[in-house]
């Protein structure tokens, strides 16, 4: 379907399933603009968790009783929804962890430990979380492995002359971040893979910022490994994925150890599960695991092509809004360009972390910091900037607010 095909969302419809959103902070209404940090969760998420605890709550794959019988199919079917979600081929390849972060460290452990070596490479780029750089960058040094980064451009795309430079016969892994979290920008990563897989390197995907706000199939970008979080896409916290191909998965070494990843055990050794238990060591987030097949209902039901267009239009509009004021730097892509719900910018002699409180006493929640992304901070020459992030029940208002609250900041520090 084309971008103009699309219907816009209906997001007075939407607001009304969250009622976090009626909060006022000092009589002004929540303008929550912290959306890549977590987003709020409607109600039917909130009712799917609370159901589950009314009705359902059990351990799984332990008990022949029925509630027991009862949570295992839910939360094996909640494999399946969210494989279905990302165009996976089966719950085979959809891990349950507890957020990105997780499933980062449990690739970096349980395959690059065992798998890399002094003549190894892991690309990374310039724009990554902490989450994968500091994952690889401690199992570079337990390996000898080396660590490199695709350069990050003047308008912070990625220089992919430069990632066909560095990715060579010698890379083993590229983990690369698919939507900035800093910058918004929306990296190329089918072609990533395809160089990557050219050279015989599996290919990591940092889905966190990238699955919530657009479609994305990890069979039509080849994606060999993809993380994301539940907190970001509407469901709650506590869940995460980390989608593998399945051969890849099964000959990789457990991560954790202990029951449910188990199939025999004596005292001499021990027989691992088939896929994806083998990767779920003990009791997991079932409830979390429920509510996230719910939340990919609740996405799926508004539609991904629609909640891309949604997040890029706000952020659109918030660039042009903010560019406009003058006294405020924007980092990213140039207005125009697609990207991901969300600008991160620095208004000139206002600390992003004083930004941030003064707009709280509007009722303006914003992050403000590094963002996990120092080492780009660094590049950028700020230690911190300021970022404000969207989600489907944001509205252009919403933005103004946020307009006007950093023009009443400028006045404090006039
Ligand atoms: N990667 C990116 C791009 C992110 O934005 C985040 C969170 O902000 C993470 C990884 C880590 O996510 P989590 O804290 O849920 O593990």
């Amino acid at each position: 379907m084309g971008q103009t095909d699309i219907e816009p969302l209906d997001v007075a419809a939407i607001r009304e399933e969250y009622p976090i959103l009626q909060r006022e902070f000092g009589g002004e209404q929540l303008v929550y603009l912290d959306n890549a940090a977590t987003t709020q969760t409607p109600e039917r998420v909130v009712e799917t968790i609370a159901d589950y605890y009314r009705t359902t709550n059990a351990n799984v794959h332990r008990g022949l009783h029925q509630l027991s019988q009862e949570a295992s199919i839910a939360y094996e079917e909640a494999h399946d929804r969210v494989a279905e979600f990302i165009g996976a081929e089966g719950r085979e390849e959809i891990v349950f962890t507890k957020n990105t972060t997780e499933s980062e460290n449990l690739v970096g452990y349980a395959w690059g430990l065992n798998e890399l070596g002094p003549e190894d490479e892991v690309v990374l780029t310039e724009m990554e979380h902490h989450a994968s750089l500091v994952t690889w960058q401690q199992i570079a040094k337990r390996t000898g492995a080396t660590c490199k980064y695709i350069r990050v451009d003047d308008e912070g795309r990625l220089d992919m002359d430069h990632a066909r430079e560095l990715i060579t016969d010698d890379t083993a892994m590229v983990s690369v971040v698919h939507v900035s979290n800093t910058l918004g920008t929306v990296n190329p990563v089918s072609e990533l893979a395809d160089v990557a897989h050219d050279h015989d390197a599996y290919i990591f995907v940092d889905g966190a910022q990238s699955v919530p706000n657009r479609p994305v199939d990890v069979q039509a970008i080849d994606a060999d490994f993809l993380a994301f979080s539940g907190h970001k896409m509407a469901g709650p916290t506590g869940i995460g994925v980390l989608y593998g191909k399945e051969h890849i998965l099964e000959e990789m070494q457990p991560y954790l150890y202990g029951g449910d990843m188990i199939k025999k055990v004596t005292f001499e050794e021990s027989k691992w599960n088939d896929l994806p238990w083998k990767f779920e060591a003990g009791t997991p987030n079932i409830c979390q695991g429920i509510a996230l097949a719910e939340a990919c209902d609740y996405l799926d039901d508004i539609g991904m092509d629609a909640i891309r267009r949604h997040e890029n239009e706000l952020a659109q509009y918030a660039l042009d809004r903010l560019e406009a004021e003058g006294d405020v730097e924007t980092y990213g892509p140039p207005a125009g360009e697609e990207r991901g719900g969300l600008v991160a910018f620095n208004v000139d002699g206002v600390h992003a972390h004083d930004l941030s409180s003064i707009l709280n006493d509007s009722a303006v929640a914003i992050r403000a910091g590094d963002h996990c992304t120092q080492p780009l901070h660094d590049k950028l020459g700020v230690a911190a900037s300021a970022r404000a992030s969207f989600y489907v029940y944001n509205t252009r208002e919403e933005v103004d607010k946020l307009v006007a609250a950093i023009d009443d900041a400028r006045q404090l520090f006039a």
